[in-house]
């Protein structure tokens, strides 16, 4: 990050954001409009790397939607930010011994890849549910959960993932996770998700996941969400149908070096 100056740092700070987040969502207003779209698609602020700090500015900003990628750190900015109205947005690669942990404050997950984990977060919401049950707590509502669509060609796919959050459900897949997520009390099939592949060019990689998304929609019309645009390519999400862009660097700036 860059340095503040002394003085104020939280007020320098808040102030880099404001500009930062009014530059992304004049960016979103104008790919909306150049699509003619009626409303414009969520933006949920990638907040990964950065202290709760940051997102206790972006609340005051205006911001509700937070996303995250790793459960550790969410779960203690979730536990740290417990006074705010902010919903969660798990985003990332999740272990099935995780999942107990994600629905305690996670409202929507968009990185639902396999069947395993369909059980696992099946499973975790029963017991949350039932925790809240004995302390007189009513159940939490439904977890939105998105099928990661895996948007590499078959070639791509098999050469390697590199961890980069770029993993996802084969697009044959698809449809069989979408059923098993639909027929599992606590969670809600919200839609699905992708990360467009690092190689190609993004506008038609999320023409694919809309297509996904449609077939998806035949069977679960319910099934509305299309997550989908970063910081670099969210104008040609938008072109192709995205109702939620995951944006952290252009709202936040660089991220500091992994942890
Ligand atoms: C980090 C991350 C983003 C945000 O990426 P930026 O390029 O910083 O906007 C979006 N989606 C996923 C899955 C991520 O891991």
């Amino acid at each position: 990050m860059p340095t503040q100056p002394a003085g104020d740092p939280a007020g320098a700070r808040r102030a880099d954001l404001e500009r930062r987040l009014d530059a992304v969502q004049a960016r979103i207003r104008a790919a909306s409009r150049g699509a003619g779209r009626a409303r414009d698609p969520e933006l949920v602020v990638v907040t990964k790397f950065f202290p709760a700090a940051d997102v206790r500015l972006l609340h005051d900003l205006g911001v509700r939607q937070v996303g995250e990628n790793r459960d550790q750190e969410a779960a203690a900015k979730a536990a740290e930010l417990a006074d705010l109205d902010l919903d969660w947005h798990f985003i990332g690669q999740l272990q099935g011994n995780k999942a107990k942990s994600v629905v305690r404050y996670a409202s929507a997950l968009h990185s639902l890849d396999r069947s395993s984990l369909v059980t696992a977060l099946g499973k975790a919401m029963l017991r949350e549910n039932g925790h809240r049950q004995d302390a007189g707590l009513p159940p939490r509502a439904p977890l939105a959960t998105l099928v990661q669509v895996d948007l590499r060609d078959a070639a791509q796919r098999g050469a390697d993932d590199h961890g980069v959050g770029r993993g996802g459900a084969a697009p044959g897949d698809v449809v069989h996770l979408a059923d098993l997520v639909a027929d599992t009390d606590g969670l809600e099939l919200a839609g699905v998700m992708a990360v467009a592949p690092l190689a190609d060019d993004p506008a038609p990689a999320f023409e694919r996941l809309a297509a996904v998304a449609a077939t998806v929609r035949d069977g679960h019309p319910g099934a509305t969400w299309i997550s989908a645009g970063m910081s670099h390519d969210l104008e040609q999400a938008i072109a192709a149908g995205a109702t939620h862009l995951r944006v952290g660097s252009d709202v936040l700036g660089p991220r500091p070096p992994v942890l």
